[in-house]
């Protein structure tokens, strides 16, 4: 018998972590118009419908199972074209997790109706002036009654089996949204106008006798009448009162318009209302783009370079090595342009601290409406806003932070990765925890298009393949205009502690120096990678040191909210003067963090206007915009922060750039921690003197000898990178093995011990003693009430099958977590941990 029916199956992919893809049976009337990649809406578990994606189409029922139908389709083109169903698989392999998460972290969650899904009436929409069916007019009054309604609250009261499809035709409608968490709610993006009603229009004398019976009867009115000819500008051209004006605009500007004049001549029937959708992003006049920058003679060669290492040495990645300051963007202008002149899509990514208005702002300029930009500050609405402009082609080149690989282009040509070396390219939590960079590579592969990497500090990875011929490398050693490197001075910690000389945490030079630079009214950047006031507490009788309730680690002391926070949980408490086990007031504070130094700087130097850049100060959606405002327009003389100072900020009064304590990044227990410490500070250092004053670098160390502070020092890049090279082939980490990290967790400490312990084991069997590595109790073994073990696997990258090795070792975490006492255990696998 052949096994194969005339029914039409669907392979979906359900947005859960589950291991596989179910087949649901395509009903007759959806056989047509389903496709691979369209989101349908299956029943799912007990009673659950889900929105899910179908990867594939075919005629064989499953085997083992009976297949229940699909209950609703919602897309006529799909939302997910082939070449993302290609990623999207390629990624869920590759970093041993489902496509149902990959799924989940790529599609904006306004896409993915599921029944946690918050709906709501659009603001200010006016239901009454649309048509809708009994069954939608029932649905809308439903949703009304409520501020935001769960699905599955509408669900259980509406009762009827096609509520996905009416909801989505609602949503089409722009009537109502759907949003994940009540607290996405987006702003409007509608505007209500007003404009002449049709008899008035093209009869100068009409209206003005119009005007002149308003003026005599209705003052008010006739003023605001006044006011909407001339801001509309009808009488010069009648055509513009088809877009009328904004009704707000009108009142908000000017006192004299009473909103209730407008309204008076709304229900006269003078005016009409109306409403019409506004893009969140501000319109750009086509005509007052600017053409690209010229390029500097050193720019313009290394952008040949580049080009030919694309098209004449065939090249598919290449590395950009170009000094801070040296015009990297600039290149990279050029480069955007002729990708779109031929008509194919860009994507240029940046880390997500970089991402500031100042970059997108100066790229807007030259590019305009084309340009989308994906941000994760961004709305959940905003971000489907871009999802869906891509797939119109609406945004030919977007420019985005890592999540942006996932949107639907379907003809990129060229990838720009900025910062290539970033850390926070990586996801770490949840899964899928991929590496933007490697997946932009992958990416390219599937478009045929060509990907720049750029870095003043390459990874060492990076670096390795490029020296090694893999990819094409470009040098770019001179800063643009006369900008010149700034100038770099290590300064002793130890023995200005040992000879009493320090003034809090500042050694006499930078102290100095910060002086010079108040006096001359320039601006100085200090950096400590540490926020809040101090690491930890300490009790100078007992030795108490406070700690977190759920997690091995002390609790650093946050002094202007008297609190301690739990920098691993987020688990915070009031922080008091005495000690919790004895009582002494001798409580000390150890270590510095950003609030420290900010205090002691209001002390040493009173008349400084001080400022901190944090985690803790730019929480708000605005906060960090507006610090970077502020120190622009230099009403701020000192900012004090962490790591997000580092990256794409471009002042010109910055003539001091201070690193508080260089040893904390030195001495991080972690293969890549002099790597990180170097690109840190050179690119911190980077802040330092731009245009035509030189800047000046002054690192405080307990370690003024360390080699990687000379390397920082004389920009010796090339000699930290062989040294770092050769001690990694020694001990067999990246770029010459590859890494798989396993974290076992459990809620006990000897299940989380012994299971680790079974796992490598087990893993040993097939892999060997030497490629596996622990388990390893790491430094903060308790997070979040759960034990950690951590497993390292090491793979050549050579003569051994990657596949089948990620194969074996999701087969030996899974044989484990079948056991009985293993069963609340967790094993969160990370491919390339970074
Ligand atoms: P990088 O990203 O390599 O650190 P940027 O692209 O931020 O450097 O450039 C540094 C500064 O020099 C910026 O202020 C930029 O506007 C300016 N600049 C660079 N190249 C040009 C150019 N060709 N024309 C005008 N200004 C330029
Ligand atoms: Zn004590
Ligand atoms: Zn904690």
């Amino acid at each position: 018998m052949n096994k194969h029916t005339q029914h039409l199956y669907a392979d979906v992919i359900i947005p859960l972590p589950l291991p596989q893809l179910y087949t649901y049976q395509v009903p007759e009337e959806h056989a047509r118009n389903v496709q691979a990649g369209c989101r349908v809406v299956v029943s799912f578990g007990k009673q659950k419908t889900i929105t899910a994606i179908v990867q594939r189409l075919h005629h064989q029922a499953p085997e083992h199972y009976r297949a229940k139908p699909i209950l609703e389709v919602l897309d006529d083109t799909p939302t997910l074209n082939d070449l993302q169903l290609s990623l999207f698989a390629w990624m869920a392999d590759y970093y041993m997790c489902t496509p149902g998460e990959v799924i989940q972290a790529a599609l904006p969650s306004a896409l993915k109706i599921n029944t946690q899904s918050f709906i709501s009436l659009v603001p200010g929409i006016d239901i009454e002036a649309h048509t809708l069916s009994e069954e939608e007019r029932r649905i809308v009054a439903l949703i009304q009654k409520h501020e935001a309604l769960q699905y599955e609250e509408l669900s259980r009261k509406v009762r009827n089996s096609r509520l996905y499809g009416l909801l989505k035709q609602l949503q089409d409608r722009g009537l109502i949204d759907i949003f994940e968490k009540t607290k996405e709610r987006y702003t409007p993006k509608r505007q209500r106008k007003v404009r002449l009603a049709a008899q008035w229009l093209h009869d100068k004398n009409a209206l003005n006798e119009l005007l002149s019976s308003l003026e005599k009867q209705a003052p008010q009115q006739w003023y605001a009448l006044l006011k909407y000819i001339e801001a509309s500008g009808i009488l010069r051209d009648w055509t513009r009162n088809e877009s009328g004006v904004e009704k707000k605009s009108l009142y908000a500007t000017d006192a004299r318009i009473k909103e209730a004049a407008i309204q008076a001549l709304i229900k006269k029937g003078i005016f009409e209302e109306f409403e019409v959708e506004v893009s969140r992003f501000a319109a750009v006049d086509a005509d007052k783009l600017l053409p690209p920058p010229t390029l500097s003679p050193a720019q313009e060669k290394a952008l040949q370079q580049i080009v030919k290492a694309f098209f004449e040495e065939k090249k598919d990645i290449a590395l950009l090595h170009g000094v801070t300051g040296s015009g990297k963007t600039e290149i990279y202008i050029h480069l955007i342009q002729q990708a779109l002149e031929s008509g194919s899509q860009v994507l240029y990514l940046l880390p997500e601290i970089a991402l500031t208005t100042q970059i997108v702002q100066r790229l807007r300029k030259i590019f305009g409406d084309k340009m989308g930009v994906y941000h994760s500050r961004f709305s959940d609405n905003e971000r489907a806003e871009v999802w869906r402009g891509v797939q119109s082609g609406r945004f030919s080149f977007v420019v985005g932070v890592r999540s942006a690989v996932f949107l639907p282009f379907d003809n990129l040509s060229l990838i720009i990765v900025d910062e290539e070396h970033e850390a926070s390219y990586k996801q770490h939590e949840p899964a899928p925890r991929y590496h933007a960079r490697d997946v932009a590579m992958m990416l390219g592969k599937l478009h045929y298009a060509k990907v720049l990497l750029g870095s003043a500090t390459p990874a060492l990875e990076t670096y390795y393949h490029a020296q090694q011929g893999r990819y094409g490398y470009i040098a770019l050693q001179e800063r643009y205009g006369n900008a010149q490197l700034p100038q770099v001075h290590i300064s002793d910690l130890r023995t200005a502690q040992k000879k009493n000389r320090l003034q809090y945490s500042f050694t006499p030079e930078l102290y100095e120096a910060i002086r010079k630079r108040l006096e001359a009214q320039e601006q100085v950047i200090l950096f400590q990678n540490r926020r809040g006031y101090s690491p930890y507490l300490y009790c100078e009788d007992c030795g108490w040191i406070p700690k977190c309730r759920f997690c091995n680690v002390s609790l650093t002391y946050h002094m202007h909210e008297r609190a301690l926070r739990c920098h691993y949980c987020g688990h915070h408490q009031g922080a008091k003067g005495t000690c919790q086990a004895c009582g002494s007031t001798r409580v000390r504070n150890v270590g510095i963090g950003t609030e420290k130094i900010e205090d002691e700087l209001k002390l040493l130097f009173p008349e400084a206007r001080v400022a901190r850049m944090d985690l803790d100060t730019t929480r708000g959606k605005e906060a960090y915009q507006k610090l970077i405002d502020r120190f622009e327009a230099h009403d701020i003389d000192i900012l004090v922060g962490t790591q997000m100072l580092t990256k794409g900020l471009d002042f010109e009064k910055v003539t001091l750039v201070g690193v508080i304590d260089a040893d904390q990044l030195l001495y991080f227990p972690d293969f890549r921690a002099h790597e990180r410490a170097y690109q840190l500070l050179t690119q911190v250092s980077g802040r330092a003197g731009r245009k035509d004053s030189k800047g000046e670098v002054i690192i405080q160390s307990r370690h003024p000898e360390h080699p990687v502070l000379l390397d920082v020092q004389q920009q010796t890049y090339e000699q930290l990178v062989t040294r770092e090279l050769q001690e990694r082939q020694k001990y067999n980490y990246p770029p010459f093995v590859r890494l798989i990290g396993l974290q076992v967790k459990h809620s006990k400490e000897e299940v989380a011990h012994a299971a680790a312990h079974d796992l490598v084991e087990q893993l040993q069997k097939q892999l060997g003693k030497a490629r596996i590595l622990g388990p390893d109790i790491p430094l903060v073994d308790r997070v979040k009430n759960y034990y950690l073990r951590n497993i390292l696997v090491k793979i050549e990258r050579q003569g051994i099958h990657l596949g089948s090795v990620k194969k074996y070792i999701a087969h030996c975490i899974q044989q484990l977590t079948l056991q009985k006492d293993y069963r609340r255990l967790l094993v969160v696998v990370d491919v390339d941990p970074a």
